[in-house]
């Protein structure tokens, strides 16, 4: 059988674009690009990123299916829209980079301890639960992510904003003990299922 791995361990995919346009969103405005450079120039991230937009772009035409999907680029994107404005072929950029990452992570080749892919993981299971985001578990869980050593650390060098936190009210010990939930839990698992039904309609008849 052959799996996603496999697939993607091939250095050129003839489909690949193909496969973007199906999958991923705005993807069919990928063959727009012509390469001009003005996202790559006006992105934050500069040069110190591993692939700008205008190189992913490059890559997925020329079928660079393992390296695109396994790029943490993607990741890295912070949606401050520079490149969308000033985009003469006016592609949703943004949009594209999220649905590249997204498909990446359905299919299991995202880098797997990429802080940004880590940080969503977390935050979603984090809210999904509750409705609502419990800060102390969500600070606990990356603090000590790396084991019980390195979150002692964590927490020492951060106590001065913990403690702020704290006097602020923003941080509620007793939030350890469940925390606070949206008030109708049976409608927040009703529209999680609802966005999980639409996305798999998407899916199938995409
Ligand atoms: S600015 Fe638009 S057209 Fe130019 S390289 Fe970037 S995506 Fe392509
Ligand atoms: S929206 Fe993302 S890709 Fe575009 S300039 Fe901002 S950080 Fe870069």
């Amino acid at each position: 059988m052959t799996t996603a791995h496999d697939t993607a361990s091939r250095p050129y995919h003839v489909d690949f674009l193909r496969e973007v346009e199906r999958e991923v969103e705005g993807g069919e405005m990928v063959k727009m690009c012509m390469q001009c450079g003005v996202c790559a120039g006006s992105c934050p991230f500069g040069p110190h990123w591993q692939h700008s937009p205008q190189k992913i772009f490059m890559m997925i035409r020329a079928g660079q299916r393992q390296e695109v999907l396994t790029s943490d680029a993607m990741w890295m994107c912070t949606s401050c829209y520079n490149c969308v404005v000033r985009c003469p072929r006016k592609l949703p950029i943004t949009t594209i980079m999220h649905g590249l990452a997204a498909h990446s992570h359905k299919l299991g080749l995202a880098p797997k301890m990429q802080p940004t892919r880590d940080f969503s993981l977390r935050f979603f299971d984090n809210f999904r639960r509750a409705g609502r985001v419990n800060e102390l578990k969500l600070t606990l869980g990356l603090y000590f992510k790396d084991g019980f050593v390195a979150g002692l650390k964590n927490a020492w060098t951060m106590r001065h904003v913990g403690l702020g936190l704290l006097k602020a009210g923003r941080l509620n010990p007793l939030e350890m003990l469940g925390g606070h939930k949206v008030k109708d839990q049976r409608g927040l698992a009703a529209m999680l299922a609802k966005v999980q039904e639409i996305e798999q309609r998407e899916r199938a008849s995409g």
